[in-house]
């Protein structure tokens, strides 16, 4: 059978861009359909826009700080708009970045949506295009639980475009997004407060993580309600927001922003005109090599719902291009000890087992633990404190998890994801020299298992 194209990529995401340019670097004869933007969410409402507003969210620390250094500054003022202005400029350059990377690696780019025929066929712009192998790339949405005034509530790809900076916001959530965006309203001046409705916030971080946030973010003031909930949200004539929760407080606000996750994209995808099947959670149910029930379609990256980070989309997006292009080259992807960052401020770093986890799988632990003011704080009044903590199997001495709180600790796990890879064991951290002064160093000076 002659089809028009060996790979029909469905949204030009991390995923997606990354088969389909590895598959037409092997030769195949690539198309991919994208409706929004190039780049996906990550570039465009995720990862990127979200590290820059981060950036720019620290400078009130740095500027209170800078007096102990013996800076003067004058009051310091903060424009939104120049922000946001700055971050959609960036945004369009990258967008332009993916556009050549496609087209220069002899990708066939096709703007618009993308619809699912049959096993074989897509529909964009009414007309039909057969493919080989179909790839569904499409990525996430966020969601926000329906009740009263749900309508209200923003969601994280909104805030990027916000037109002001609200003065009070509530943030609903604890997850990720809820903390990041916390502390990007937080530091940019904004009253904020972060509703979540367990105990604490971070489900199945490190407890000894989740609970030092908690004390960092209430030492900058942020207003952390745990154990609560929304019930409806009502609008006053003069703008402002009125949340009524659970226990029947009354909170009033300028915005209410919702990160209570992300479902799947399959609006108007045509999927029942194909074989594919969806799991119990609604996610496109795929086998160990992003197959579907369908033998010509395949599926990775948020749509399937199982680690929703871009290096891990682009790293089954490649396992596919190889699979399908590239046989000899082709490995699976390996979701063990994947390192993540919470880019919160302070920052979380954490890669492979929580204490919690390690407990729970039946081994014995040591935990070494370090707490302490970072040295670039000690000449100024901040009380900001840095924790790291280590996770070693008693019987075998491997390292299980790296975890930090503390500045650039997204930085520092990165290469102690390496180690862990390699199955590095205490010892090797404890032979490993250190870089003085810094505060990476204290991962390899913690001697003292602390008491069980
Ligand atoms: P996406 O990047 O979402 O791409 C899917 C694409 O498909 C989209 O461009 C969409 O428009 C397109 N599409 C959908 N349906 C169709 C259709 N029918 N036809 C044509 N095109 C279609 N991850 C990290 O690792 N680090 C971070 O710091 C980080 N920060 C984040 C911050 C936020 C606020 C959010 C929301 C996410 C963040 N993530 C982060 C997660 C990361 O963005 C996602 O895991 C990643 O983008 C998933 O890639 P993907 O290819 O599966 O989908
Ligand atoms: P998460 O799944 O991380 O968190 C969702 C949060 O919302 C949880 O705290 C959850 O509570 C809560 N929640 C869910 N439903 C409700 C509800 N009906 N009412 C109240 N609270 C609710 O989702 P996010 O939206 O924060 O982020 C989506 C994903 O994107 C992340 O999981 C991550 O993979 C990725 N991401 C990665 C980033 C990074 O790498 N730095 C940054 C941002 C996103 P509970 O815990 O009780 O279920």
């Amino acid at each position: 059978m002659n089809y028009d194209f060996d790979l029909f990529v469905i949204g030009a995401g991390s995923g997606g861009v990354r088969a389909a340019r590895f598959a037409a670097g092997y030769g195949a004869r690539v198309a991919v359909a994208e409706s929004r933007y190039l780049g996906g969410t990550c570039v465009n409402v995720g990862c990127v826009p979200k590290k820059l507003l981060v950036y720019g969210a620290h400078f009130s620390e740095d500027f209170e700080q800078a007096s102990g250094f013996g800076w003067s500054l004058g009051g310091a003022q903060f424009d939104w708009s120049t922000l946001i202005g700055n971050k959609n400029r960036e945004i369009q350059r990258l967008n332009g970045i993916y556009r050549n990377l496609l087209v220069n690696s002899g990708v066939t780019l096709l703007e618009g949506h993308a619809r699912l025929l049959d096993d074989h066929s897509v529909e964009l712009d009414g007309q039909r295009y057969s493919a080989k192998h179909i790839l569904i790339a499409t990525g996430g949405w966020p969601y926000i639980p329906d009740f009263p005034g749900c309508k209200h509530a923003i969601n994280s790809n909104q805030a990027f475009f916000l037109e002001q900076l609200p003065k009070r916001v509530l943030v609903v959530g604890g997850g990720y997004i809820a903390v990041e965006f916390a502390s990007i309203f937080q530091g940019l001046g904004a009253e904020t407060s972060l509703l979540y409705r367990g105990e604490l916030f971070l489900r199945g971080f490190d407890g000894a993580v989740r609970r030092h946030l908690r004390e960092e973010l209430s030492k900058r003031g942020m207003d952390l309600q745990f154990n609560s909930d929304i019930t409806r949200i009502d609008k006053q004539a003069d703008g402002s927001l009125l949340a009524t929760l659970q226990d029947g407080r009354v909170l009033a606000t300028d915005c209410v922003f919702y990160a209570t996750g992300r479902r799947p994209m399959l609006d108007d995808l045509g999927l029942e005109n194909t074989a594919v099947a969806l799991n119990e959670k609604g996610y496109i149910q795929v086998d160990e090599h992003f197959q579907t029930s369908s033998p010509s379609i395949l599926a990775v990256g948020d749509v399937i719902g199982r680690v929703q980070l871009t290096p891990v989309a682009l790293a089954e997006g490649m396992a596919v291009a190889r699979r399908l292009f590239k046989p000899d080259e082709y490995r699976g992807v390996d979701y063990q000890t994947i390192p993540t960052a919470v880019f919160s401020l302070p920052n979380i770093g954490t890669v492979g087992l929580t204490e919690e986890q390690a407990r729970a799988a039946g081994h014995q632990v040591k935990v070494y633990e370090s707490r302490f003011r970072p040295m670039k704080l000690t000449l100024t009044e901040s009380q900001e404190r840095t924790l790291m903590k280590l996770v070693v199997d008693a019987d075998s001495d491997r390292v299980l998890g790296c975890h930090m709180v503390g500045p650039e600790a997204g930085e520092i796990v990165q290469g102690l994801a390496v180690a862990l890879k390699a199955g590095a064991t205490k010892q090797v951290f404890d032979d490993t020299i250190g870089v003085h002064p810094t505060a990476a160093e204290e991962f390899v000076t913690m001697r003292a298992p602390v008491a069980s």
